[in-house]
């Protein structure tokens, strides 16, 4: 155990689970136990001096929920604690965090580096959406840092990428990429996902700017949508937020509260998906004999980075990717074998949910960026839910015996 801080009331001083049972509660009047559901659009003033006032600050209360909220600004403040990051916002899902977290910043003219192996629509924000609005783009192989650097120029802004990668569970060593990018002056985004805030700490290894999918791990019960983005107060304070009220991704209370009550158990959910991930990897590992031809997971010795992961990640994934024998046939006959885990492109689930990305997620990639990335007709992607672990090797095991009639 380690030694209690002397200062309890500061929830600086509490560790992750304590901040994420009571880190942000504000209680109404009513004292409510459970965090409160503020289903409201707006808040009104005791007096015209009043609302003056608040809209020239905007601090002492709310002005409308496109702005803030309570029940928002509790989850806000919940992952600002877990996250050790002097400011948050919560948005209306992954994607509207990752698009406005860059794009509250950049300008025409600017330049910016990311990783090829990113997830579907970020992909498209970086390589379609931005360059409309004079950002270029290039994109490197993010395992390799010489690339990242001989990428930068004079007028690049950002750097973005995630890690691990979806689908293939490719590494980017956030120190590394974050030196370089700070030599050459600009921001280095990292999305957080596939890593979850307990198991990788970017800020801590040098990332400006971290960004969530809260739809993943963070609900973690395949319900609502939602985002998160959190960085210094300045980058909030002055880019993040005045883009962020103005153009409208806001996150809806109900969303908020749902993942407010969620975050309680986040630890619990994450620990024992991604023991379960690791087991499960162990296991189909040893049956190369039956069909598979690869495994996928971070915190296996054979995993090509596996060095790098141990380095930056505090465990491993709650994922797995692996490559069964028989390209789309085989993929597609395990996955009708399959009883237990349901197909489904999401991810971060309680269900166990395994996808097969060259004809669903990555359907609409180029045959050569395909093959770089290593998303084979073969490949699948499982994300470990909370179901006993016996009980998905035994589906596992079976799926692997039906690509053998
Ligand atoms: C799901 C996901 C997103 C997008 O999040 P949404 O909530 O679906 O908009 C972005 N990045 C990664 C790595 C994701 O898994």
């Amino acid at each position: 155990m380690t030694k209690p801080p002397s200062d309890l009331t500061d929830p600086a001083n509490w560790l992750p689970e304590t901040r994420l049972v009571h880190g942000g509660t504000m209680r109404s009047g009513f004292a409510e136990t459970s965090e409160a559901l503020f289903l409201t659009q707006g808040y009104v003033y005791d007096s015209p001096e009043q609302a003056e006032e608040r809209f020239k600050t905007e601090s002492g209360g709310f002005i409308y929920s496109r702005y803030a909220n309570p029940t928002v600004a509790m989850l806000e403040e919940r992952m600002r604690l877990l996250e050790g990051a002097e400011a948050a916002r919560a948005t209306a899902s992954g994607m509207a965090a990752v698009s406005a977290s860059l794009m509250c910043f950049l300008k025409a003219g600017d330049h910016i580096v990311a990783a090829k192996a990113l997830f579907g629509s970020c992909l498209y924000v970086v390589q379609d959406v931005l360059p409309r609005f004079g950002v270029e783009a290039t994109l490197v192989d993010g395992r390799d840092l010489d690339a990242w650097r001989k990428a930068m120029r004079p007028n690049t802004r950002a750097v973005f990428f995630e890690t691990p990668s979806n689908p293939c569970l490719e590494l980017v060593d956030i120190a590394g990429v974050s030196r370089i990018a700070h030599e050459a002056g600009a921001l280095v985004v990292v999305d957080n996902v596939f890593a979850t805030p307990l198991h990788q700490r970017p800020l801590e290894l040098g990332a400006d700017v971290v960004v969530y999918s809260a739809t993943k791990h963070i609900d973690g019960q395949g319900r609502v949508l939602g985002g998160l983005v959190l960085g210094s107060a300045k980058y909030i304070s002055e880019q993040f937020h005045p883009y962020f009220k103005h153009t409208g991704s806001a996150l809806s209370p109900f969303n908020a509260w749902v993942m407010l009550k969620s975050l309680e158990t986040l630890p619990l959910r994450v620990r024992a998906q991604t023991e379960t991930a690791a087991r499960l990897a162990d296991h189909m590992a040893s049956a190369t004999d039956r069909g598979l031809l690869r495994v996928i997971y971070p915190f296996r010795a054979d995993h090509p980075q596996s060095e790098l992961a141990r380095r930056q990640m505090q465990a491993g994934s709650t994922l797995v990717s692996f490559e069964v024998a028989g390209g789309k046939a085989g993929a597609f006959r395990f996955l009708n074998a399959l009883s237990i885990i349901r197909l489904s492109n999401n991810l971060g689930d309680a269900k166990s949910l395994i996808t097969h990305p060259a004809t669903t997620t990555h359907q609409r990639l180029k045959p050569e960026l395909k093959a770089e990335l290593g998303i084979t007709d073969g490949l699948l992607r499982l994300s470990v839910g909370l179901e006993a672990c016996d009980d998905l090797a035994r589906d596992i095991d079976q799926a692997l015996a039906a690509l053998k009639l």
